[in-house]
């Protein structure tokens, strides 16, 4: 979900998702490779055959988000995207990484009853940096502690949007389209369902959400502006 707040200049955008599961395989340096990690959390135990990255997000302190993080990162299958480019998760996770992104359970209500990054829009455009020091955090709904593949869902889908995939603009229902597409991609689930719903026709992607009972995104423009500009020349 993305939850969309204006003050004058403010836009909060928040997300929301749930369950999924991953499957990951790679050789395992696995748990043994964690030890040699100077942190100050404890991960609990990890899937078999997941692999440890030499470097972890200093940014993420909780032992569940990290333990999602890494399960992310195990993630090398490509996701074809809209355009024809692929997306991994590994890619998400070194988005987070490389952007020193802090990855928390809102505990205060940030995002309501979702997860969610705070989405600033103004004149200029939007942007995930708010005018305080240090990167914006990207919260999880506080209700998937314990659910590990919700958690995960919920992870690939907020990266995905902190990516900008679509530049510095407002969400549309095309972004979160292809937020849920990302994170069931990663962490399958049985809702949305996507079989059937071609995102690039207007109604078709009105009745996506309509089907699966995600009336919150209503309101959204239907297509970021580059989006706009490719159906506009296909006509
Ligand atoms: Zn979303």
């Amino acid at each position: 979900m993305n939850k969309t707040i204006r003050n004058t200049t403010l836009t909060i955008a928040l997300v929301s998702i749930a369950a999924g599961a991953a499957c990951i395989a790679q050789p395992a340096r696995a748990q043994s490779a964690s030890k040699s990690i100077s942190r100050a959390v404890a991960l609990p135990p990890l899937p078999l055959g997941l692999s440890v990255p030499d470097r972890l997000p200093r940014a993420i302190r909780d032992p569940q988000l990290l333990t999602a993080w890494i399960e992310l990162y195990n993630h090398t299958e490509p996701i074809a995207l809209w355009d024809g480019r692929t997306l991994t998760g590994r890619d998400l996770a070194q988005f987070v990484l490389d952007n020193d992104i802090p990855v928390v359970w809102d505990t205060n209500g940030v995002c309501g009853a979702s997860s969610c990054s705070v989405l600033t829009c103004t004149d200029a455009g939007c942007t995930y940096a708010d005018q305080s020091a240090g990167v914006d955090p990207l919260y999880i709904r506080p209700t998937l502690q314990g659910d590990s593949l919700g958690t995960l869902n919920a992870l690939a889908h907020e990266i995905f949007h902190r990516t900008q995939p679509f530049g510095a603009v407002a969400d549309t229902k095309f972004e979160e389209y292809w937020a849920y597409r990302v994170g069931n991609a990663i962490a399958p689930k049985t809702w949305p369902v996507f079989d059937g719903y071609d995102p690039l026709v207007s109604g078709w992607l009105f009745l996506w959400l309509a089907n699966n009972h995600m009336g919150a995104y209503y309101p959204l423009a239907d297509y970021p502006p580059i989006v706009e500009q490719f159906l506009a020349s296909a006509e």
